[in-house]
């Protein structure tokens, strides 16, 4: 008998895994309250890293990298760019480096004139670097809309309110449009997770966070046939969590800074703003290839789990399966794939559940 399965949220991870199920021959629903690839998922380019703290992580990355190059042969398109991403600072580069050797990973050192190849927007730094080859810049807007093109039809327009599991069996669906009953239920919603476990009697723990970057313009004259991703703890430029990703053929960089701690909500009144500033005064040391006079700044809430920045995990209850996390983009094809595993055998798999807090281990825990 095939499964009805729902799937909640059609921002990437809901719809990579509507994409893990019909290849499995399950077809699902997706519902959606707004524009899919709206939310977390909105705006140009994400990176795709394999540098996790988690080993778990990483071989998760490997599995991933291996997902995208099935999406790229599938949809006719590159979907990751191939300028890499380089590590700069040494707690990044000592974790990167661990990894070099591991099968489909190459990580090389960068000096001086090499950093200013793959990257030649950077200001002058001669601290240790590393490139991850097989990284690069994911073209977000390219991948929701192939995967929304293969989940095609089954994509609801409708708000959902609560999901609950029955006692005797299958999953309660109610939306503004009435109640539906599924045999499994997948729950991607992003910033609507915690609300939609909730009502299931699941308390996820996700807590918001600010989430802004500029995007600008590479600064007249600059040609660069590679512009790697960065990733940036050195506090050489005066922060210890930037980041950088191409964007437009390489026309256009975004520059943003990952927080440590969440926003206290109560205390500050406009977290954004604050962020904002600290990223103008980060690109204006660390990035005097860009233009900083056509600097657009892109704003969203993302979701963090309490024991890391990367954390994810999927929590059950009866044949529902909630996900919540962070920098989720880059794990999206093995992300569907696992909750495709959750419907098929009606349980989470290793790594996944809460108490494997994935995401947390050290890489010294090998
Ligand atoms: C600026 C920025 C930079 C980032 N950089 C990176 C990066 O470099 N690498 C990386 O891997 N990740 C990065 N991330 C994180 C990554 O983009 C997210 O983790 C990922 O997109 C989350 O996808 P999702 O499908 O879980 O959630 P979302 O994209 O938020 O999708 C959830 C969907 O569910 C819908 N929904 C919610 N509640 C309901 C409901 N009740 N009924 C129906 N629909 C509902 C929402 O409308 C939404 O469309 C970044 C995020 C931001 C914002």
């Amino acid at each position: 008998m095939t499964k009805r399965v729902a799937v909640i949220g059609a921002g990437v991870v809901g719809l990579a895994a509507a994409w893990a199920l019909e290849r499995r021959g399950i077809t699902c629903l997706v519902f959606e309250q707004g524009a899919p690839g709206g939310a977390q998922s909105g705006g140009e380019s994400r990176i795709f890293r394999h540098a996790h703290n988690d080993p778990r992580q990483f071989e998760l990355a490997v599995r991933s990298r291996q997902g995208w190059r099935e999406w790229e042969a599938e949809f006719g398109l590159d979907l990751i760019s191939p300028d890499g991403s380089m590590v700069i600072g040494e707690a990044a580069v000592a974790r990167l480096g661990k990894y070099d050797g591991e099968p489909g990973v190459r990580i090389r050192e960068l000096g001086p004139a090499q950093l200013r190849e793959v990257l030649p927007i950077l200001a002058p730094y001669d601290g240790p670097a590393l490139i991850d080859d097989a990284a690069g810049a994911i073209h977000t807007r390219l991948t929701i809309a192939s995967l929304i093109t293969s989940v095609g039809l089954n994509l609801v327009p409708e708000r959902i309110e609560s999901v609950r599991p029955r006692p005797e069996g299958g999953v309660e669906v109610v939306s503004t449009f009435g109640d539906r009953v599924f045999d499994s239920v997948v729950v991607a919603a992003g910033a609507g997770t915690a609300d939609l476990a909730a009502t299931a009697g699941l308390k996820v723990p996700s807590q918001p966070q600010a989430h802004m970057r500029l995007t600008l313009p590479l600064a007249g004259g600059i040609k660069a046939p590679r512009l790697a991703c960065l990733q940036d703890s050195s506090g050489f430029f005066g922060e210890a969590a930037a980041y950088g990703s191409p964007v437009q053929g390489n026309r256009e960089y975004a520059v943003g800074l990952a927080l440590s701690t969440p926003v206290d909500l109560a205390a500050d009144a406009d977290p954004l703003s604050g962020l904002a500033d600290r990223t103008a005064d980060y690109v204006a040391e660390a990035m005097p290839g860009l233009d900083r006079g056509g600097a657009v700044s892109f704003q969203r809430w993302v979701t963090e789990l309490p024991w890391a920045a990367d954390g994810l995990a999927i929590w059950q209850r009866g044949e529902a399966f909630f996900i919540a996390g962070h920098n989720l983009f880059k794990l999206a094809p093995a992300l569907g794939s696992a909750l495709a595993d959750c419907v098929e055998n009606g349980e989470v798999g290793r790594h996944f559940r809460p108490e494997d807090k994935l995401g947390e281990a050290v890489l010294e825990a090998r």
